[in-house]
């Protein structure tokens, strides 16, 4: 339902909190965050309201990198265990999904078969999965740090059949991240040394003025140094930087 993220200097629990509370007016049944610091990734996730995760997190860890996800439900029930961010593989993929893949039990089915655990009823969990198969397969190149991981989400995203809104982190790769998006909306927000990502402006309004809407069937690859948009399958775009009104 609803999808922050955060990669910059400054702790990331801030603005993924706080901008999921800027998301409740969507509504949804249970909502997560999963913060990237010195010790590895921590998700932490609740049934209910945005203060009950909140209450959860309690002094949140340290960490500059995260995203966030508010969920409404449409496959498995409202519980702690199919809220997201859903884990890949091993925990190497961590992501958070909007929308729903209609094709997920044949992909969760052949999954299985190779050996991936499910810990979830949702359809979200696949895409984890399969980003990390994506991993599994895919050598590291040679002066391009980012090839591999892009070309992991790149393979995963193509076999979807349905919509979604991703952010996607790794636990191998700190400062980092992926945005894909087809039929659900996502939007970066633009800052200096730091970048958002959102399923909408609300979040964003504020923390910077300059904001690029997603369009579907791109990706988006974004570190505290700087962001590029590519086409799902060909190359990178051309980003259109707008400038996002203080009252939005
Ligand atoms: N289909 C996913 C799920 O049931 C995502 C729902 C959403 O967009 O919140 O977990």
């Amino acid at each position: 339902c609803g999808i922050v993220g955060y990669v910059g200097a400054e702790d990331a629990a801030d603005f993924l909190v706080d901008g999921l509370r800027r998301l409740e007016y969507r509504g949804y049944d249970s909502a997560g965050v999963a913060i990237f610091g010195e010790q590895g990734i921590a998700v932490t996730r609740s049934v209910g309201r945005i203060q009950a995760l909140a209450d959860r997190l309690g002094t949140p860890p340290p960490g500059t990198l995260g995203l966030g996800h508010t969920r409404w439900a449409t496959h498995g029930p409202a519980t702690e265990e199919n809220a997201h961010p859903h884990l890949g593989g091993d925990g190497e993929v961590v992501l958070v999904h909007n929308g729903v893949i209609e094709n997920y039990q044949v992909l969760k089915d052949g999954l299985i078969e190779k050996g991936y655990e499910f810990k979830s009823l949702t359809d979200s969990e696949v895409i984890a999965h399969l980003v990390a198969e994506g991993l599994k397969n895919t050598p590291d190149i040679d002066g391009q740090p980012h090839a591999r991981y892009v070309t992991a989400v790149q393979w995963a995203i193509a076999q979807l059949r349905g919509t979604y809104g991703l952010a996607i982190v790794f636990r191998d790769k700190p400062g980092f991240m992926i945005a894909a998006r087809f039929g659900s909306p996502l939007v970066i927000g633009v800052g200096r040394g730091e970048y958002f990502v959102a399923s909408d402006a609300s979040p964003i309004a504020g923390r910077t003025d300059r904001i690029v809407y997603m369009a579907d069937h791109q990706l988006a690859v974004l570190t505290a140094d700087g962001f590029s948009v590519l086409h799902r399958d060909s190359g990178k775009v051309r980003v259109n930087i707008q400038p996002l009104e203080a009252d939005s």
